[in-house]
C-alpha cells in the first residue's frame, strides 16, 4: 500500500512531535532526516523533517519543495506542513512563504494554519495564540534566541510574510463541527483567502478541523490539527484499524542528555536535572574565545562512571543577549549547536547509545553530525515527545524534544523510560 500522508515539518523536534502524534492515532510513521533517498516500507506516513524553520526564505521553500516532490512520487493522498504550535518565524517568513509555495506546487489555492495543541498549553482563540494563560507575545517565546514572538495575533504575523491573503475561521463556526468548519473553508476561498487561520481551544476542535480537512490538498499547522486526520483515512478504508505494536528494542549503552535549549520549560528540566546528577555547563565565552569545549566535555563525561550525563548551554535570556551582543545571534547560535553535536559524536563513539536531545535546532545539528537518515517512532515520553529508534545497522535510541517541551523531570523520566 502506499503511503497516505506525506509530512514536511521545518525542524527535527517537531517532525518528531508530528510523528509522535500520527503513530498514537494508528498509523505507520517513519521520520526521515531530510528527503529520504530510498522509499520507506511499512509505513502509512512520513514525516520529512528539515532543518528550514530559520534558513532564508528561498532556501526553506526550495527544500520544502523538494521534499513535496518526493511525497508526491511516493503517491501520498494529503500533504502537511508542521510548524511550531508557537508559530515560530519572522516577518521574512518561513510559514507564509512556504505554505504559499507548497500550495502552488500542489496546483491548489487554499489551506489552514492552526498551530493550536490545547495539550501542551497553546491554544488559538480569535486569531489569537495563547501559551497556557498568557498570550504568545507575553510568554518565554518573546525572549526567543533565533525566533522572538512579539505579537500574538496570527493573521497579523502572517500576513506579512505571504502574498496570499490571510483570512481567520473563527472558534463560533469551529464549535459547530466539522461540516461548519468544512463549508466556512470554502466561502473564505471562495471570497479570495489564500491561508484561514484556524481557531481551537480543545482537542475536540482540532479533530472537528481535522474532520472537515478529509481531501483539502495541504493542511498546515502544529501537530495537534493532524490528530484528526488518520481517522479520515480509517473513514475511507485506506488505513488499517489494528495498530502496529512492535516493542522498542533495547539499545543498553550509557545515558546522555545534551540541551541545547534556552527555553523555560529546558531550562527547568536542566535545573531539575542539576539538583542530583552530574552536569557539564558549556562556557560560551570561553568557547567564543576559542576554547576546546567540546574536548573537555568529553573528558569530563568519561570520568563519570558510566552514569548518565547533561551536557548543556542552556542560559537565562539576560546571559543569552549579552554573548549575541558581541558576537552575533545566528553565528553564537551555528557555534554552540555544533559544539554540542560535536560532543554528541564523541559520547557515541565512547559508548553511549540512549541519547536525549533538548532544543529543536540543536536537535537537527546533532542528528545531521551523527548521520542519521531515519527513525522509528517508539512510545511517548510526554505529549510530542516520543523515543525514538534510528533506523540503523546499530540502534541508537534518541528523544529529541523541542525546548518548551515536557515536564520538570522530563530528562530523568525519559531515561527511566528505557528497557
Ligand atoms: P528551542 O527548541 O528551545 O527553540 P533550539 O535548539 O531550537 O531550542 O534553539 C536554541 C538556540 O539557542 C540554538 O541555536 C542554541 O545554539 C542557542 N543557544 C543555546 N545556548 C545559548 C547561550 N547560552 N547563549 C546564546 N545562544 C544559545
Amino acid at each position: 500500500m502506499s503511503l497516505l500522508l506525506g509530512c514536511i515539518a521545518d525542524d527535527f523536534t517537531g517532525g518528531t512531535d508530528l510523528a509522535s502524534t500520527l503513530s498514537a492515532e494508528g498509523m505507520r510513521t517513519v521520520q526521515s532526516i531530510g528527503v529520504p533517498e530510498a522509499p520507506i516500507a511499512d509505513a502509512d506516513a512520513v514525516v520529512i523533517a528539515l532543518k528550514s524553520r530559520t534558513a532564508p526564505a528561498d532556501a526553506a521553500v526550495a527544500e520544502s519543495l523538494a521534499a513535496l516532490r518526493w511525497l508526491r512520487a511516493q503517491g501520498c493522498r494529503q500533504y502537511f506542513f508542521k510548524y511550531c504550535s508557537t508559530f515560530d518565524s519572522t516577518p521574512a517568513g518561513n510559514i507564509g512563504p512556504v505554505a504559499e509555495a507548497l500550495l502552488a506546487e500542489l496546483g491548489a489555492d487554499f489551506t489552514i494554519a492552526c498551530p493550536a495543541y490545547p495539550e501542551n498549553g497553546r491554544t488559538v482563540y480569535r486569531g489569537h495564540l495563547f501559551v497556557g494563560d498568557q498570550l504568545l507575545s507575553e510568554s518565554g517565546m518573546k525572549d526567543h534566541p533565533l525566533t522572538p514572538m512579539t505579537d500574538a495575533n496570527l493573521l497579523r504575523v502572517l500576513q506579512p510574510q505571504t502574498r496570499l491573503r490571510v483570512g481567520l475561521v473563527a472558534h463560533d463556526t469551529v464549535a459547530g463541527g466539522p461540516a461548519a468548519i468544512a463549508a466556512a473553508c470554502r466561502q473564505a476561498a471562495a471570497a479570495g483567502t489564500g491561508i484561514a487561520i484556524v481557531d481551537a481551544i480543545s482537542a475536540a476542535d482540532l479533530r472537528a478541523i481535522g474532520s472537515a480537512c478529509a481531501g483539502m490538498p495541504l493542511v498546515t499547522g502544529g501537530s495537534g490539527v493532524a490528530l484528526g486526520l488518520p481517522d479520515n483515512f480509517r473513514r475511507s478504508g485506506e488505513l488499517s484499524a489494528t495498530r502496529d505494536t512492535a516493542s522498542f528494542p533495547d539499545t543498553g549503552g550509557k545515558a546522555a542528555v545534551i540541551a541545547g535549549s534556552c527555553s523555560t520549560a529546558t531550562r527547568a528540566q536542566v535545573a531539575h536535572w542539576l539538583r542530583s546528577r552530574p552536569g557539564f555547563r558549556i562556557d560560551v565565552q570561553r568557547l567564543l574565545e576559542g576554547a576546546d569545549i567540546s574536548g573537555e566535555a568529553l573528558a569530563w563525561a568519561a570520568a563519570q562512571d558510566g552514569q548518565a550525563v547533561l551536557i548543556y548551554a542552556t542560559a537565562a535570556p539576560g546571559e543569552i543577549r549579552a554573548v549575541q551582543a558581541a558576537a552575533g545571534t545566528q553565528a553564537v547560535g551555528t557555534r554552540i549547536e555544533q559544539t554540542l553535536a560535536d560532543i554528541a559524536l564523541g559520547l557515541v563513539k565512547a559508548g553511549t547509545r540512549r541519547l536525549v536531545v533538548a532544543g529543536g535546532e540543536t536537535s537537527g545539528a546533532v542528528v545531521k553530525r551523527l548521520g542519521i537518515r531515519a527513525l522509528r517512532i517508539g512510545p511517548a515520553i510526554d505529549p510530542g515527545v516520543p523515543w525514538t529508534c534510528s533506523i540503523d545497522a546499530q540502534a541508537l535510541a534518541l528523544a529529541l524534544k523541542s525546548g518548551n517541551f515536557g515536564s520538570g523531570d522530563f530528562f530523568e523520566k525519559a531515561l527511566s523510560r528505557l528497557p
